[in-house]
């Protein structure tokens, strides 16, 4: 086909006199809505336009220098791998800034500034910046030694009628998938029942970050901030979304100085520990840390068990003990995962009409196991880190020394440490017959990037979740 891998008959939203590049966008823009969620893609994409593809090139214009830069520091990469995954010609972009009147992003999201507007379901939480997960409930939250910390300062902020001094803000940091939305969700719903004239308001950080960008779009700051004057209780999930080099971050963390000192209660999620906020200013990052800083350790299997435990409770189904155990023993990565895995389970028991076994959850979740247990090899991650840097795989073997394919390598070479069980001598030679200092040359240097390069951190971690290790 003419144009790659897109097909305009089968693309609903492609219509006949559309150009190419619309119907393209339309298609990308599909991917991304599903990759990247509703809240980014309206927030962010949704302004983008496709201008023209030149070349392997596709340029697109938004509307704004923050916008620009914004989507260039978080979304490039997703950018560029859905619309080459629509038009395989296509393997890079150029982000251009270009004021449209009447496509401005100010059409995407209207009235910025009152609160209420956050939310489309304004109307089933009125006092809620973002809806609320009915499930998500302390009495639903099981409690153990990685997350009691966590726990009793969720609950001691929930339970009080004003700030408190030693939790503000509440810091609460760990993994994906560990329940700090949980715990939040969890604080509002107490507030709403149990302290109905405090005014609670859940958001996620891009969403907050986002009323705030309009307020500077407006030069409305400090309706911005008012806005949040009648506000006792603020929680802000995934902070780590904000830090970059944006200068607007500074303002942001003004804001929030702000509410604390007008005693407001604020309760702040991230995947990690304000210390290892990267590209935030240390002043910042301090500040963030001066009220309780709560870090949700990796479940243990108590946990894990405790809470499959608590699940097939609340379902009221009988799941045998070893199922569990094996679910608890196996599944380790995180919570979602492993309440994914019990209503598998059950869902496939429930359709059989059949009891559930330790034999059947084995072979229902042959592939998922498989996948947690699943070595990759030394050629896949050279092949995913030449993919992700651009180079070609033969620069993995080369001696070329440039920065440009030297670096690609050595991460190709610490992954190759890490994912598999290959030695220093072994993984050398698999990279052109290298020596096994220098492969240990690289490990180290990756390692050491790691801890000081926000961005090599993210691209290693980038790499690492395309793989699926
Ligand atoms: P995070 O925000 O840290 O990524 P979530 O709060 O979204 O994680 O939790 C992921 C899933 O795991 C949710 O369905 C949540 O209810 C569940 N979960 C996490 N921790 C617990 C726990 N201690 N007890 C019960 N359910 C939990
Ligand atoms: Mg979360």
């Amino acid at each position: 086909m003419e144009h790659g891998a897109l097909n305009l008959n089968s693309s609903p939203s492609a219509q006949p006199h559309m150009r190419y590049e619309d119907a393209l966008w339309n298609a990308v823009c599909m991917r991304l809505r599903v990759v990247l969620g509703e809240d980014v893609y309206r927030s962010w994409l949704k302004p983008i336009q496709l201008d023209m593809i030149d070349d392997d090139c596709a340029r697109l214009s938004l509307p704004t220098r923050f916008i620009r830069d914004w989507v260039h520091n978080h979304y490039s990469s997703a950018l560029v791998d859905a619309l080459s995954q629509e038009d395989e010609r296509i393997r890079s972009i150029d982000l251009i800034i270009q004021a449209r009147p009447n496509n401005d992003v100010a059409s995407s999201v209207p009235a910025p500034i009152a609160l209420e507007v956050i939310t489309p379901e304004a109307d089933a939480a009125p006092d809620m910046g973002a809806s609320l997960d009915p499930r998500y409930t302390f009495d639903r939250f099981v409690v153990g030694k990685p997350n009691e910390l966590a726990y009793a300062a969720a609950k001691r902020i929930a339970d009080s009628s004003e700030a408190l001094v030693g939790c503000n803000p509440l810091f609460l940091y760990g993994g994906v998938g560990l329940g700090k939305t949980h715990l939040m969700h969890a604080i509002a719903w107490h507030v709403r029942l149990h302290h109905p004239q405090r005014r609670v308001v859940y958001l996620s950080a891009e969403q907050f970050m986002y009323q705030f960008i309009k307020a500077l779009q407006s030069r409305d700051t400090l309706a911005f901030k008012e806005q949040f004057r009648s506000v006792d209780v603020l929680m802000v999930d995934d902070v780590q979304f904000i830090s970059g080099k944006d200068s607007t971050q500074e303002e942001f963390f003004h804001t929030f100085n702000a509410l604390v000192e007008q005693n407001k209660q604020l309760v702040i999620s991230a995947d990690r520990s304000p210390t290892d906020l990267s590209g935030i200013e240390e002043r910042i990052r301090s500040r963030l840390a001066w009220g309780l800083v709560a870090d949700i350790h990796t479940t243990s299997f108590e946990l894990r068990y405790g809470i499959l435990e608590s699940k097939v409770a609340q379902q009221s189904i009988t799941v045998p003990r070893d199922v569990l155990e094996f679910l608890a023993r196996r599944i380790t990565s995180n919570v979602r995962e492993l309440e994914g895995a019990l209503t598998r389970v059950v869902a496939q028991a429930d359709m059989l009409g059949m009891p559930v076994t330790l034999e059947g959850t084995q072979i229902l979740l042959q592939d998922l196991l498989r996948s947690c247990d699943r070595r990759v090899s030394i050629e896949d991650i050279q092949k995913f880190v030449a993919d992700y840097y651009r180079v070609k795989v033969s620069d993995m073997f080369s001696p070329r020394r440039s920065v440009s394919v030297a670096r690609p390598r050595q991460v190709a070479m610490y992954l190759s440490k890490i994912l598999t069980d290959k030695s220093l001598p072994e993984i050398g030679r698999k990279f052109g017959g290298k020596d096994h200092t220098t492969v240990m040359h690289a490990v180290k240097r990756i390692t050491d990037f790691i801890h000081n390069d926000p961005e090599l951190r993210e691209d290693v971690e980038r790499i690492q979740r395309m793989m699926g290790a």
